[in-house]
């Protein structure tokens, strides 16, 4: 919604606002809040709510820590929940620096620019639908989460009506309520795991919207006494929890993805050569915990090789058998722990130089890659995934385009960020470890 500052002071009013969440994302995908009481309505739409950048992961800049709020008018939106303190409505942020400048270290800014490039090519929207997963566990009797499932369900069950299946209706109710248009939910294949996607929006919109989800699915969780967590692999053995990126490039009203006979076009086939030639530094940003990597193994149909089908879920890229403005492909290694910000600006910007460099698109898999042998992989120049954090910031590392598509201070704070949770990962020695190697040795 278009909102103008008359209209967000009317509706304070109106629905008896009494506190405004303002919402940026740090680096680490991590929603920050500044909370103001409804007085102070005015200096929020002006631009004036300072905070101090210095104490937030990837904001600290030496020369100057005040940091300035710009709400997002059109990401107004009131919480379907009650506080005891009175309704809270939310406005999602832009930072800028207190020179007026739009602050280069903000992911959302950093989106923007990358959006403004498309446009300068040409495309007016880059849609974006995410398919996000996640596991809801039963909690104890102090509220902390426990290990415990609390169904055996499965794909698409039925019956019979669990705790987990009432959460997850209560969740997209709320969703709706707060104008998300949920278009499937369903139990995934892991019991305890559940889905919720929504209708594709554009890039930005997007972003924002699985932010907000995120704290909606936690929040909703809570109040039913369960808890939920986005993590990717919570438990070993079982499927962990992706977040598909479905994806397509609109001219107007017009899905440039499709061509007349509902293929891919060759936009979507540039567009697809770009990311799949920079797969391996996008990894690091769409998977950028030490636990994304647990989830990127064979046999839990998420993605360990580069590659694109429309046959199997193997490969990194699927092309779902989908028609006119929904013609498009799903990225399947990108996981819920991801910035989505810097995620959908990476992709996008990836898929931006593969149409200007007019890269040659791989032929397609047919076969499902967990069992082909090595040489046939080496054969069709299938390569993998990188395996580790580590070694997929060792691949950002050497993709100057990709470190391009975050600018150089968000490069530099990533890097600072998982270099450390690396090296802390690296040093921690585990149960695992001491089960193997001390009846050993
Ligand atoms: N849970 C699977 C994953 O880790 C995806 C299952 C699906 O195809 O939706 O990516
Ligand atoms: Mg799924
Ligand atoms: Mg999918």
């Amino acid at each position: 919604h278009k909102y103008s500052a008359e209209d967000i002071k009317k509706m304070t009013v109106d629905e008896n606002v009494e506190f405004i969440c303002l919402m940026f994302t740090d680096i680490n995908g991590i929603i920050k809040n500044v909370e103001v009481p409804v007085s102070q309505i005015d200096k929020v739409l002006a631009n004036k709510i300072t905070f101090d950048g210095s104490s937030i992961d990837g904001f600290t800049r030496i020369e100057e820590s005040d940091m300035l709020l710009h709400p997002d008018l059109s990401t107004w939106l009131v919480f379907p929940w009650g506080s005891e303190h009175g309704k809270v409505a939310r406005l999602i942020c832009d930072i800028y620096t207190t020179n007026g400048e739009p602050f280069a270290g903000d992911p959302r800014v950093n989106l923007q620019r990358i959006v403004k490039k498309m446009h300068g090519m040409g495309y007016t929207n880059f849609n974006i639908g995410p398919e996000p997963e996640f596991f809801l566990f039963n909690t104890d009797d102090k509220g902390q989460p426990t290990l415990q499932l609390n169904d055996d369900g499965s794909y698409f069950d039925f019956s019979p009506v669990d705790l987990g299946e009432n959460v997850r209706k209560d969740i997209v109710l709320k969703l709706e309520k707060m104008g998300f248009e949920v278009e499937a939910s369903h139990h995934e294949v892991a019991p305890g795991q559940q889905e919720i996607d929504f209708k594709y929006e554009n890039a930005l919109s997007a972003a924002d919207s699985i932010q907000t989800f995120k704290l909606v699915v936690k929040t909703i969780a809570k109040e039913n006494g369960m808890y939920a967590t986005f993590m990717p692999k919570p438990l070993q053995g079982i499927n962990g929890s992706g977040m598909h990126i479905n994806m397509s490039l609109f001219n107007g009203d017009e899905n440039i993805f499709g061509d007349s006979n509902d293929m891919l076009s060759d936009v979507a086939k540039q567009f697809m050569s770009g990311i799949l030639t920079h797969a391996r530094a996008l990894t690091a940003i769409n998977n950028p915990t030490v636990n994304s990597y647990k989830r990127l193994v064979p046999g839990f149909e998420a993605p360990t090789y580069i590659a694109w089908s429309s046959k199997n879920r193997s490969p990194l890229i699927r092309v779902p058998a989908a028609k006119g403005k929904s013609k498009r492909f799903e990225m399947r290694s990108v996981d819920p722990t991801t910035n989505p910000y810097l995620a959908i600006a990476c992709i996008l910007d990836a898929g931006l130089d593969g149409i200007k460099n007019n890269y040659d698109l791989m032929p397609e898999v047919k076969e499902n890659i967990y069992e082909m042998s090595e040489d046939k992989r080496r054969e069709e120049g299938i390569v993998d995934l990188p395996s580790t954090l580590h070694n997929s910031l060792k691949a950002l590392r050497k993709d100057e385009f990709v470190q391009e598509s975050l600018g150089k201070g968000l490069t530099n704070s990533f890097f600072a960020a998982k270099n450390e949770e690396w090296a802390r990962y690296q040093q921690t020695v585990s149960q695992w470890e001491r089960d193997t190697y001390m009846p050993l040795y």
